[in-house]
């Protein structure tokens, strides 16, 4: 169920669907690790937040997203994206 994704510290349990928690802009398609896997990060409730495909591939083992999504809105600076590098 698509709204299995709405789970961890991230999500908003009071929207019908799961929000992308990153660019609050997609539909949630999986669930992310806060703190990736590989750089220690668990599978408890509080290091998991749905997010959507593009913003799950951007962060990696990032802390967040490198890109924002194409279809994000422009100008996009939510105060919970964390822009990287240059
Ligand atoms: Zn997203």
């Amino acid at each position: 169920m698509l709204r299995d994704y709405n789970i961890g510290v991230h999500a908003d349990r009071s929207l019908p669907t799961p929000v992308c928690s990153y660019c609050r802009t997609n539909s949630a398609t999986s669930l992310d690790h806060v703190t990736a896997r590989v750089r220690g990060g668990d599978l408890t409730d509080p290091n998991i937040t749905p997010a959507c495909t593009f913003c799950n591939s951007s962060k990696g083992p990032r802390d967040a997203p490198v890109n924002l999504p194409p279809n994000a809105p422009d100008p996009f600076v939510p105060p919970w994206f964390v822009k990287l590098g240059p």
